[in-house]
């Protein structure tokens, strides 16, 4: 069962959550104040209420995690999300990644490969209220052509090499976040399309993230 009560007690622990992720070097106040505002535990199942603002990935079953706090913060600050802006996000996992970049205004667009986590989000009734994220079943490798260009694509999976479909979909001037690698630890990366076409890459720290798999998973 998931949890529906956001109590103060919750509330309190993540103030605390925010406050570290704040101590480890995130800055952008409006992923600091996202963070404070998306109840991490309703992505949860209620028998791990506790574990929801600890800064760790957790098992939201069929093999996948949801993302460490500091991790889906870190991604969004590299994101430079503004209002409005069309963000193309691979991996929708637990869908926190999605709410926080929602909750900073973002227009999401959301793809994951395995049927049964897109089925659990489709019932999600908190999902219900963010009019702002549309999910997809599919694989990410292909990203969603009918809805490009997007301003902003977010990879939440680890990328054993830049996906060039996704490139194609990023808007001139757009930014594309990834962690890239194969072993177990990946490279986070930003790509920037530049206004003539080129791509400018900067290198971040490393992180640990579930594989990007091809094709998609009934
Ligand atoms: N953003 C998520 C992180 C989930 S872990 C969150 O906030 O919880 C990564 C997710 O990427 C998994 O659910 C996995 O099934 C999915 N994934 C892996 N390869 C994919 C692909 N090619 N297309 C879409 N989703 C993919």
């Amino acid at each position: 069962m998931r949890p529906t009560d956001d109590s103060y007690r919750h509330k309190g622990l993540r103030k605390k959550l925010v406050q570290h992720i704040h101590s480890k070097g995130i800055t952008d106040d409006r992923v600091l104040d996202a963070i404070l505002e998306v109840p991490r535990h309703f992505f949860l199942d209620s028998a791990f209420d506790e574990q929801a603002y600890e800064d760790k990935a957790f098992p939201i079953g069929e093999g996948q995690t949801i993302s460490q706090p500091y991790t889906v913060a870190y991604q969004s600050q590299l994101l430079e999300v503004k209002p409005f802006m069309k963000v193309l996000e691979i991996g929708t996992g637990s869908a926190y990644q999605a709410v926080v970049l929602a909750e900073m205004g973002a227009q999401v667009y959301t793809v994951e490969r395995q049927k049964k986590l897109f089925d659990s989000n489709k019932t999600f009734e908190f999902l219900k209220k963010f009019s702002a994220i549309k999910l997809f079943y599919g694989d990410g490798y292909l990203g969603l052509p009918t809805y490009a260009p997007f301003d902003r694509v977010i990879i939440t999976a680890a990328a054993p090499e830049i996906p060039q479909r996704l490139l194609e979909q990023l808007k001139p001037g757009g930014m594309m976040v990834i962690p890239l690698g194969a072993g177990d630890l990946q490279q986070m990366m930003r790509i920037t399309k530049m206004e003539n076409g080129s791509f400018k890459e900067e290198v971040f720290g490393h992180f640990s993230f579930v594989p990007m798999l091809g094709g998609k998973e009934s």
